[in-house]
């Protein structure tokens, strides 16, 4: 017997389309470089996106070229996610605060054809342009100002707009739309591809009840930079639901975000940690500064993850009625994975084992395999203490990166993703972020986990961040070292009185910290998170 069900490919260009015919009158907002806000219905967007695609293809872009952006959070930047894919292209999102050397690596490395750049970006482009020669470089007058005459102007690329019938180069369902490098934290960056069919499959999985939860009302506040993992993915579920999006420009500072959050209250606002941790410490300074400058929209819930979450954040954003919802991914992955959110299991549970829970990284997805592998090659016992690796497997994540295949360290023989995490599980299949295995800290043969001592340390009132790094150690072979900024307008804590709070958390004497640094700021890598490598060129040298 057969199946009676249509074999139609899976597809990003319905989701476009659908935008556009019904959700037309729903509203995109940017803010442009002046800080002042443009809106664009989902119409408009809809027919600036296929006059994209059609002034791709008749630039000569043909199916699978590389069309790079370098674009802050905008509309524009929104026509390309859908617009290249169009005219059977691949977008590929390059990260703005990677060094130009960076950058032009990457942009060689994936033989882009093609660049849409933001005007007030073109100062980065001058500096990798001798790395790699891009055929066609198209400036999106983000600023206003008027394109030099050297570049080709992206308003007049598309003014021409999409003949009537104008319809999507076709397609397979494996076909790719985009890609984008990870981070290269371990060595050169890798390309992973998305397809059409992981990208369907992915923003459904990550759209459900528990998860984004969309729904039509929502307004959505992408801080999570575009060049991020697809910001997560976000553009394709707004896309797909037709919701309203406030795209923040380049104006992440904490004071802009509330600026803007008073103008267009966000439902639903997504952001790594570090973005939260700096936002929320500013919006309680001024709640006694200044009483009544901002207010948090009523019902915001926040979505948070590619780097572990305190749970003192949890609770503070809790304590002004904001719930923050962790999920776990990586760029491989597309790249929701694990989600905390409330199970059923909990409904009984008192306020902190439901701190505790939000402050893990949650359930796998559906479609998403989980499993913990030891260090001997056995999988660790799902008893919540037991570590091991966490190795993933689905139609979501890559089983390969552009050029360079399947590395031995990065896949299982059997075809399972290696992480480079280090987590347990329960038994109720709930993943725990103990570590990543280069930020465990390994002293006298036994772990700690960075991150565990982190999120204590952050519980300290005078604490605003802490970031543990271990130094090399003659005798232990290695020791933490904490690395702290004080809260404003808070008395600094003393070494005892840290080393008195630690332990009140449940750690060893031998556990504790040898050093603690106090700095202005913990530097961020380019997507953000905390920068353990630069903290350890800072600090482990001295050691
Ligand atoms: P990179 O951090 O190397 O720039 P990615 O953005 O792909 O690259 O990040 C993937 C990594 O981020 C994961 O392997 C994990 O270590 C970390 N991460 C992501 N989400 C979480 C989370 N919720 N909790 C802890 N760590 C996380």
């Amino acid at each position: 017997m057969r199946a009676t069900m249509m074999n139609v490919p899976l597809s990003i260009h319905g989701f476009a389309e659908r935008a556009g015919r019904i959700f037309g009158r729903n509203t995109l907002v940017s803010r442009l470089p002046d800080k002042s806000l443009r809106s664009h219905t989902y119409a408009q967007w809809f027919a600036r996106t296929q006059a994209l695609a059609a002034a791709l293809l008749k630039l000569g872009v043909q199916k699978g070229d590389r069309v790079a952006t370098l674009c802050w959070n905008h509309h524009a930047h929104l026509e390309a996610y859908f617009g290249i894919p169009a005219a059977g292209g691949v977008m590929h999102t390059l990260n703005l605060r990677l060094s130009p050397d960076e950058i032009g690596w990457i942009a060689a490395d994936a033989q882009d054809r093609v660049l849409i750049v933001d005007d007030i970006l073109l100062p980065l482009y001058r500096q990798f342009a001798h790395l790699h020669r891009f055929e066609h470089v198209i400036v999106f007058p983000f600023s206003g100002a008027p394109v030099p005459a050297e570049f080709t102007d992206y308003e007049a690329l598309i003014a021409p707009g999409a003949p009537a019938d104008f319809q999507p180069v076709p397609h397979a369902e494996d076909d790719p739309i985009a890609m984008c490098y990870t981070s290269g934290t371990t060595g050169r960056p890798k390309g992973v591809v998305y397809s059409h069919r992981s990208t369907v499959l992915h923003t459904l999985v990550a759209s459900l009840g528990d998860y984004w939860g969309l729904k039509g009302t929502d307004s959505v506040l992408p801080v999570t930079p575009m060049f991020h993992a697809n910001c997560w993915g976000m553009p394709y579920g707004a896309v797909m639901m037709g919701v309203k999006i406030v795209f923040p420009g380049p104006h992440l500072h904490p004071d802009d975000l509330l600026d803007l959050m008073q103008l267009e209250p966000p439902s639903l606002a997504l952001g790594v940690p570090t973005i939260w941790m700096t936002l929320i410490q500013r919006y309680e300074q001024m709640l006694t500064e200044q009483p009544g400058r901002w207010v948090l929209p009523p019902g915001l819930r926040s979505l948070v993850g590619g780097a572990a979450v305190p749970e003192a954040l949890i609770r503070a954003f809790d304590r002004h009625g904001v719930w923050l919802l962790q999920g776990w991914g990586m760029t491989e992955t597309s790249p929701v994975c694990t989600i905390s959110y409330p199970r059923a299991e909990f409904a009984h549970a008192d306020s902190d084992e439901r701190f505790r829970r939000a402050a893990m990284a949650g359930t796998p997805v559906p479609l998403v395999d989980v499993r913990v592998r030891a260090d001997d090659g056995t999988d660790a016992p799902p008893d919540g203490v037991s570590l091991g690796e966490m190795q993933v497997r689905g139609p979501f994540i890559t089983g390969s990166y552009h050029g360079v295949g399947s590395p031995e360290d990065k896949f299982t023989p059997d075809g399972w993703l290696r992480t480079g995490d280090v987590v347990a599980v329960d038994d109720i299949a709930y993943v725990r972020i103990a570590d990543r295995t280069k930020d465990l800290i390994k002293s006298g043969g036994e772990w700690i986990s960075s991150v565990d001592m982190e999120n204590a340390l952050m519980a300290h009132p005078a604490v605003a961040e802490a970031a543990v790094i271990a130094v090399p150690d003659v005798k232990w072979s290695e020791r933490p070292l904490a690395c702290l900024v004080w809260r404003t307008g808070v008395a600094p804590a003393s070494r005892e009185d840290l080393g008195a709070h630690l332990l009140a958390h449940g750690f060893a004497k031998w556990q504790l910290p040898d050093r603690f640094e106090t700095l202005d700021t913990i530097p961020r890598t380019s997507t953000g998170k905390f920068y353990k490598l630069k903290l350890r060129q800072m600090f482990g040298a001295a050691a």
